[in-house]
């Protein structure tokens, strides 16, 4: 999916969350969204996606102005930094969630979520129950449940903060390959920097409620556009 954003505000009372943004992603790119704690990117990510309304500006997708298109009709799949899976179903029903509120046929969500549980490396715990998982596990049903209904575009917002260091590192490689893989276009929100060099094709960096900075790992490395971006870049390295 191509995603255009046009002069994008959202204000929660005085403050704006997001504060003037405007940028394109050409369909097919994983993206990492960037910054510090409170920067925005939820908000960013959660007006994408429907959950929240723009003040000012238009998204539009595909070259569709979907401002007042409602979440379920956008083709959008999210995966939440606390997982949110549904504790009372198993993984299987999880993962058909998506499937059975779009009133697919039995035979067939069967089948789809039987392909994402082998996709995702999970077919034999489809029966499990999430208190029975690992977070990595978790993380792998968000990202197939995300995926059933087929989405054109992935939003994940800090899917891996619950997890451990060494577990993180192995899931986001994992995930890159995923995405690379089914070659859906995806946002990955992160404050953390070594993650978004490691799995992104482009970056967008945010700070307070604006875009500091678009490009590839390597031209915000080289070039960084504000001193905002040279100093959060400079940090832990
Ligand atoms: P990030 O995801 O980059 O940490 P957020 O988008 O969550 O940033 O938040 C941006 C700013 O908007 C923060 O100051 C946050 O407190 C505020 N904010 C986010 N959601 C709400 C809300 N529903 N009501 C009031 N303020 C909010
Ligand atoms: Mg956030």
């Amino acid at each position: 999916m191509r995603i255009e954003v046009r002069n994008v505000t959202k204000r929660f009372g005085s403050l704006k969350a997001v504060d003037n943004v405007s940028f394109t992603i050409e369909e097919g790119k994983l993206i990492g969204l960037l910054g510090p704690s409170g920067g925005g990117k939820s908000t960013l990510l959660r007006m994408l996606a429907g959950l929240e309304t723009p003040d000012e500006g238009d998204i539009i997708l595909d070259g569709k102005r979907v401002n007042d298109v409602p979440p379920q009709k956008r083709g959008i799949g999210f995966v939440f930094q606390n997982y949110a899976l549904f504790r009372h179903m198993t993984v299987f029903d999880n993962i058909a969630f998506g499937l059975e509120v779009k009133k697919a046929k039995k035979n067939e969500i069967r089948e789809r979520v039987n392909e994402l549980l082998k996709l995702v490396g999970l077919e034999a715990i489809g029966n499990r129950y999430p208190h029975q998982l690992s977070g990595g596990q978790r993380q792998r049903v968000a990202f197939a449940r995300a995926l059933a209904p087929r989405p054109s575009l992935l939003l994940l917002d800090e899917p891996f903060a619950a997890i451990d260091a060494k577990v993180r590192k192995e899931l986001r490689t994992w995930l890159k390959e995923m995405i690379e893989q089914i070659g859906i276009t995806s946002i990955f929100v992160t404050h953390d920097q070594d993650e978004a060099v490691e799995v992104a094709d482009e970056m967008l960096i945010f700070s307070n409620g604006r875009l500091e900075q678009q490009g590839s790992p390597l031209e915000i490395y080289r070039h960084p556009r504000t001193p905002f971006v040279a100093s959060f870049i400079g940090e832990s390295r």
